[in-house]
């Protein structure tokens, strides 16, 4: 049973007060799960969560992460833009990019980030524009599959991301000539992996590469970043992944790999997205119409554009009808969307109490990758972001789209 984080009356006051759909965030949902993260790494003294700014690229989010330790990680200029406005600079900041256009790669460095090199070719792009800097980090694929107990989670092989272990040697050596004194290595390998393993099974892996490239080179490796890819629990059944079991199974690869090998130094950096925000988000929405023809729909005043994963990827979202959670869930319905695309759906033949016109909608788990993927086709325009405060009070922090946003960039 997924209950959502706020009382049907609270959710009816943000209605009135700031309209529908709206994003709502859950301020003390963010904040206890990134003190639990912390804790549970804090056996790794340079243990540093940098929040995926792509997941959730708000302003005030960015801040309250900041405020538990957090830094960000970068993937485009304006992400790195919004940082810097936000607080950030230096170390704080992890740019991990790819196809990286020269106007990123420069404000990254400007600003004295972390860098993450995507491909062998950016060691001389990266030289050729502005230099190598102290510190660099090379982003690794091992190609294959990722399997745990004979069931494959993903395809790194397939992946456009990262180099092979050859080119990570070559750059290594490339960058050390430059006069890159420390390493990062990085990789992501599975998305939205909820089984425990995956940091581990990964960790090892990355730890074992990173005593390799040292032998090897000589290099000093300063950090293993695990990126992001920690799953979380959407469907009601699912059970969430342990973080303190996660943490001990990196730190047990920890103590075996790297500390017989003298590189009892190594930091351990994460880039956690959906993990830091997903469950603290949830999408507002009301139900505006009910259709009855070859199967039942509920049309809502949300769509696509303001949650696009059940469209892309025909992600699962799960959904309370505000008032009915007790109610027989005893019809079976299509929630939509208003776009001219048939995919526009954000449930299908999903069991749901009866629904009638005006009834609150939560569809949960929209905290990262959701507002953030937002579009405007159909001329649909996004919704605002409210904050639910640790006092239960409001924050609007992003207002909604309006029709002069939209009308900004044409020229009539
Ligand atoms: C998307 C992304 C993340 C965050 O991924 P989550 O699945 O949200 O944890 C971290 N690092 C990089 C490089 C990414 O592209």
């Amino acid at each position: 049973m997924k209950t959502p984080f706020a009382s049907k009356e609270k959710f009816e006051e943000i209605a009135a007060q700031y309209g529908t759909p709206i994003h709502i965030y859950d301020e003390r949902g963010i904040r206890e799960n990134a003190r639990r993260l912390n804790k549970a790494f804090s056996w790794n003294p340079g243990y540093k969560e940098y929040f995926a700014v792509k997941a959730t690229p708000t302003p005030k989010i960015l801040k309250i992460l900041k405020e538990e330790g957090c830094g960000v990680d970068c993937s485009s200029l304006t992400e790195l833009m919004m940082s810097e406005r936000c607080g950030f600079s230096g170390h704080d900041i992890m740019f991990s990019s790819n196809e990286t256009p020269e106007a990123d790669m420069k404000k990254a460095r400007e600003l004295g980030a972390y860098i993450n090199l995507d491909d062998y070719t950016h060691v001389k792009f990266l030289q050729d524009l502005c230099g190598v800097p102290e510190t660099v980090c090379c982003r690794f694929n091992p190609g294959g599959v990722f399997s745990v107990a004979n069931q494959i989670m993903d395809n790194p092989r397939d992946a456009k991301y990262g180099m092979t272990r050859g080119q990570m040697k070559s750059a290594y050596r490339d960058l050390q000539a430059l006069g890159a004194k420390n390493f990062g290595i990085h990789a992501f390998l599975v998305s939205n992996a909820t089984f425990n393993e995956y940091y581990p099974m990964m960790a090892r892996q990355l730890f074992t590469l990173a005593v390799e490239l040292q032998r090897a080179t000589g290099a000093h490796i300063e950090f293993v970043n695990l990126s992001g890819g920690i799953g979380i629990p959407y469907y009601p059944d699912q059970i969430a992944p342990n973080i303190e079991l996660i943490a001990a199974g990196v730190r047990e690869a920890y103590n075996e790999v790297l500390v017989p090998a003298g590189m009892g130094d190594v930091k351990i950096f994460t880039e956690l997205g959906r993990y830091m925000l997903g469950p603290y988000g949830c999408l507002l929405t009301r139900a505006i119409h009910e259709k009855h023809i070859y199967k039942e729909y509920i049309g809502v005043d949300a769509c696509a554009c303001n949650l696009m994963r059940p469209a892309m990827y025909g992600a699962y979202h799960h959904i309370t009808v505000l008032g009915k959670e007790d109610a027989p869930h005893d019809h079976l319905y299509d929630v939509v969307g208003g776009l001219c695309e048939n995919n526009d759906k954000f449930a299908i033949d999903r069991e749901l109490p009866e629904i009638d016109t005006g009834d609150l909608l939560v569809i949960h788990d929209t905290g990262a990758h959701g507002h953030a993927m937002g579009y405007n086709y159909n001329g649909k325009l996004r919704s605002a972001e409210v904050l639910l405060k640790e006092d239960g009070s409001t924050e609007l922090i992003r207002r909604a789209e309006t029709p002069d946003d939209y009308f900004a960039t044409m020229i009539f």
